[in-house]
């Protein structure tokens, strides 16, 4: 058996280059749906699959958590995702559905406390405060 040795310099990765990938995977991905009705089709089926998937997984666990301020169990449309350190936040949960995978979704949701909609305002509006059990 034979091995054949990579001699490549190990580069780090900087966030330039992350851009410079991201820029040409979207470059390669409009050209793709341009160009390949075959793959479009395929991309959009595949889309609204893990959509369906996403949703139903997001549905039942707002449906098997109160709000963490108030306690109370709500309808899945009234529970919200708030993010505790906004900083990190890198999107809105529910507008991740369609676009990201679960994996990437769950890395989101761990972010957040699950809120209802009321208890959310009233967070935003400051007339909630979150206090942490110390320790
Ligand atoms: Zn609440």
């Amino acid at each position: 058996m034979s091995y054949i040795q990579l001699n490549m310099p190990r580069k780090r990765k900087t966030s330039a280059d992350c851009d410079l990938i991201r820029e040409y995977q979207r470059n390669w991905l409009r050209d793709k749906l341009k160009n390949d009705p075959e793959y479009k089709e395929r991309h959009y089926a595949n889309r609204q699959k893990r959509a369906e998937t996403n949703r139903k997984l997001l549905k039942e666990l707002k449906e098997n958590s109160p709000c963490s301020a108030c306690g109370e169990y709500h309808p899945t449309c009234c529970m919200d995702h708030h993010h505790l350190d906004p900083s990190v936040k890198e999107k809105q949960v529910s507008k991740m559905i369609e676009a990201n995978s679960w994996t990437k979704i769950e890395q989101e949701i761990e972010k957040c406390i699950l809120v209802c909609s009321n208890c959310h305002r009233k967070i935003h509006a400051g007339l909630l405060t979150l206090v942490y059990p110390s320790g």
